[in-house]
């Protein structure tokens, strides 16, 4: 099947006559997306994890086998979320190979793979609140701000609050290392994790300075190619220099054209989109009416400005854990990604993180986890309305009939107007009907699958190109593969 997936990728490099980097994107991905598609009919999920009867992690299975073993008892469902079994006693998996958990950290979403030497066993992708969080700091701030208008008493300060401690990290930045470490920390529990790695910049500086610096040529090899290219677009903002168009794909372009005696140094390269670069064809950006491009592509980018306060914080995190982490450059990732001709999506982002990455990577899996960070709720018990004036009040404790809000349940409905089977997180209340999905069901029907952790879970469907993961395909894809035949919990 996957042989099949490569000879399909280097037979349209070879029909195209180029390497991987000039592919015509639409014409690849329709091929990825049918192969991917025929992949994913033949059950290529998610490896589950093993752990031996005193929770130690064995080698992981392919879900047919953990099927098998589950129908036979001799093994249990430990944990739904990721997916991991735990053997009777004196069964076993085999020991386990070292692994290599790869992350590909992102603003919003961050990819997580683990690798067994060339194989792609394991992946997720892992949605951050940053936002929220955010915007949660807002809306206290705004409540705090009030107090400046009340005519109280003076009150002494009664200690500075206004150091950070060295490092400090806004709480929506700090959020997104701590989910990082906590699912690291939770793999590492469930499998063998011998090495790390993560991408830590969008270029590689080294490269760059002998393109910027040294004034070596750019074209000094198809990875430095990759390098300049992210360098670039960070430098000019991912926008066209000249018209200033952002989302559309844009070329390097020299400022002074090669055909005038234009160098290639990077000096001399911006970023222009299609009909920009057209229209100026061999006039220097000054003759095209754009002096200021000149002058400006002459400024190196500062190295703060590649820098991302974020990814080192995480790097010194990762490495408090006396894992070896190997770093990566965003360049290095996207060359690699682009040679084995996979679509962009965070978890193949991931996979490709590093020199680590084999040449040919073998996917056992095309359809990621998608984690999605909702927090634990909040401490506020009145709720009010959009002018603050408060409507309702919750209740003091949290769990109600032994289930609390944000448990993942399946509830079974025998007869009425919500008959059938739903799985999904529950909203309790403190009388016996909850909220599931929207749908007001007896807890009576409700089974726990997973306890709350703060995250929701699903399936990201992002291999079927252009569509956004979704929450909703948990139940068929259980069924498929056979997890939910489980009578371990
Ligand atoms: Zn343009």
């Amino acid at each position: 099947m996957l042989h099949q997936f490569q000879a399909l990728s280097s037979s349209i490099k070879s029909l195209s006559g180029v390497s991987g980097g000039v592919l015509d994107r639409v014409s690849l991905s329709n091929i990825v997306e049918m192969t991917v598609t025929r992949a994913i009919g033949e059950a290529m999920s998610n490896a589950v994890f093993v752990l031996d009867h005193d929770q130690r992690p064995l080698k992981p299975v392919h879900p047919a086998v953990a099927r098998r073993m589950l129908n036979a008892k001799t093994a249990a469902v430990f944990r739904r979320y990721p997916f991991t079994i735990i053997c009777q006693a004196g069964i076993s998996t085999g020991a386990p190979s070292p692994l290599r958990l790869k992350i590909d950290p992102g603003s919003k979403t961050t990819g997580l793979a683990i690798l067994d030497g060339p194989r792609l066993l394991w992946a997720a992708e892992l949605q951050h609140r940053g936002q929220r969080i955010k915007a949660a700091l807002d809306t206290r701030r705004a409540v705090r701000r009030t107090r400046r208008q009340r005519h109280t008493r003076y009150r002494q300060p009664r200690f500075d609050n206004r150091t950070r401690p060295a490092g400090w990290l806004a709480p929506s930045l700090q959020h997104r290392v701590s989910t990082i470490m906590t699912w690291v920390a939770r793999l590492a529990r469930y499998a063998h994790i011998a090495s790390l790695s993560q991408e830590l910049v969008r270029f590689d500086m080294q490269l760059m300075q002998d393109a910027e610096i040294a004034g070596v040529e750019y074209q000094q090899g198809e990875l430095a190619g990759y390098e300049v290219r992210e360098y670039l677009l960070e430098k000019w903002h991912r926008t066209c220099a000249y018209c200033g168009v952002q989302g559309v794909p844009l070329q390097v372009e020299h400022i002074i054209s090669p055909a005038r005696g234009g160098s290639h140094r990077v000096s001399n390269l911006t970023l222009a989109c299609a009909p920009c670069n057209q229209k100026k064809g061999t006039q220097t950006a000054a003759e095209f009416g754009f002096p200021h491009i000149q002058a400006q592509a002459k400024q190196p980018l500062k190295d703060a400005a590649a820098v991302n306060a974020t990814r080192w914080a995480l790097s010194h995190t990762l490495q408090a854990t006396g894992l070896p982490v190997e770093p990566g450059t965003g360049g290095r990732t996207k060359y690699t990604r682009t040679r084995q001709g996979f679509p962009k999506t965070h978890w193949l982002d991931a996979a490709c993180v590093g020199v680590s990455t084999p040449e040919a990577l073998h996917l056992l899996t095309a359809q990621a986890l998608l984690i999605v960070s909702v927090g634990r709720g909040s401490r506020q018990r009145c709720r009010t309305n959009a002018h603050g004036f408060p409507i309702r009040h919750l209740s003091r404790g949290k769990r109600h009939f032994g289930f609390q809000t944000g448990d993942i349940v399946r509830a079974t409905v025998p007869r009425g107007k919500h008959a059938g089977v739903h799985v999904g997180r529950v909203i309790v209340r403190q009388r016996t009907s909850f909220n599931l999905k929207g749908k007001d069901i007896h807890v009576q029907y409700m089974r726990l699958l997973h306890r709350a952790d703060g995250y929701d879970y699903g399936f990201s469907s992002s291999l079927e190109l252009g569509e956004k993961p979704s929450l909703s395909p948990i139940q068929p894809h259980a069924r498929r593969s056979g997890w939910s035949t489980s009578r371990g919990n």
